[in-house]
């Protein structure tokens, strides 16, 4: 049986990872420190033998017994308002927290991914982004922690790639979205449809003409899946082209919740980037792979799992303690 260690297994898109290669007959190796993540989302994999769980923050040394076959480096806060409230723990799991997961594969000869992001391209002065394009990122902005350690780890990723002759690979991931996110980590479709199902006014930063191209998550994890076990070690963006204005997807979260509430306008966030879309044409050509659940089916699934939520869930503000994490 393939072994695979998932980092950030308790996240949004690890415990999502952790579901298909569980389905696909792994040894699934979950680790996470639970900062952002959260038990509940891979609960239902304890019972299962081929199914292990370490808590621990990847920033720190790693040892896993046994053999590995495939990491999949996914650990970070990953929403603006968690890298704002975190922001050295950010740079530490995308930096040190890399390193030291380069370190294992190369240790245990283990094929590596690390989950790359959009953001590396920054608030992008090209459109739509393709895997050539440098970026345009502020350093010392609020959302540089995030940018910058998913910058490193990339040149890091490459460098073991080169000078050790590890097997690596880099995913570049656009916004994604679906069941499991946290409803109040700040991102734009939990916010919209956890406002949407309160009954609370929906708060679109700036004018809305800002736009973001989203990606339903299983089609996420089929690109990460044949990027995985393609030969292709060079960036490779993975999201959905389908390109909205922040103020039509509010309409649009309006229209499909039949919310009879409003949209509000705040102030945009510092470096919020104004345009955001994927040029997928590498993904297409190296994985054969296009995105192929539109926003109307993805945004149905997503909305039935935050129904589903408690009441009690719906409206708990959030109350991590940030302060304990180092
Ligand atoms: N946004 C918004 N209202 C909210 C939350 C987010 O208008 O309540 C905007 C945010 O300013 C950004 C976009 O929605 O322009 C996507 O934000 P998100 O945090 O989901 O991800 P980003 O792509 O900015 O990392």
């Amino acid at each position: 049986m393939k072994r695979i260690l998932i980092t950030g297994a308790a996240g949004f898109l690890g415990s999502h990872l952790c579901d298909r290669f569980i389905k696909e007959g792994f040894h699934v190796i979950g680790m996470d420190n639970l900062i952002t993540g959260d038990l509940k989302n891979i609960e239902h994999l304890f019972k299962l033998e081929n199914f292990e769980f370490y808590n621990h923050d990847v920033s720190k040394f790693v040892h896993v017994p046994g053999k590995l076959d495939y990491i999949l480096h996914f650990a970070s806060p990953a929403s603006p308002i968690d890298y704002l409230k975190i922001p050295i723990q950010t740079l530490k799991v995308g930096s040190l927290g890399t390193h030291n997961l380069l370190g294992l594969a190369k240790e245990k000869n283990a094929r590596i991914m690390i989950a790359s992001t959009s953001e590396v391209y920054g608030d992008p002065l090209v459109h739509p982004q393709n895997e050539e394009y440098y970026g345009n990122v502020n350093t010392i902005g609020p959302r540089g922690v995030y940018d910058e350690a998913k910058r490193f780890q990339e040149s890091i990723t490459m460098a073991y790639h080169t000078y050790h002759g590890l097997e690596t690979r880099i995913v570049r991931i656009f916004n994604t979205y679906g069941p499991r996110m946290r409803l109040n980590d700040g991102r734009v479709v939990p916010a919209f449809i956890g406002q949407a199902l309160r009954g609370e006014d929906l708060t679109v930063f700036g004018d809305g003409s800002q736009t973001r191209s989203f990606c339903y998550v299983d089609d996420l994890v089929e690109g990460i899946y044949r990027l995985l076990f393609s030969d292709y070690v060079y960036p490779v963006n993975i999201g959905n082209p389908n390109e909205i204005t922040i103020a039509d997807f509010a309409e649009e979260i309006i229209r499909l919740t039949g919310t009879d509430q409003k949209v509000i306008y705040k102030p945009l966030p510092v470096n919020d980037p104004l345009q955001r879309q994927p040029d997928i044409t590498k993904a297409k050509e190296v994985l054969d792979w296009e995105p192929k659940i539109d926003r109307s089916e993805g945004m149905k699934r997503t909305l039935e799992y935050f129904k589903s939520l408690s009441e009690e869930e719906l409206y708990k503000s959030e109350h991590r303690d940030f302060k304990k994490t180092t």
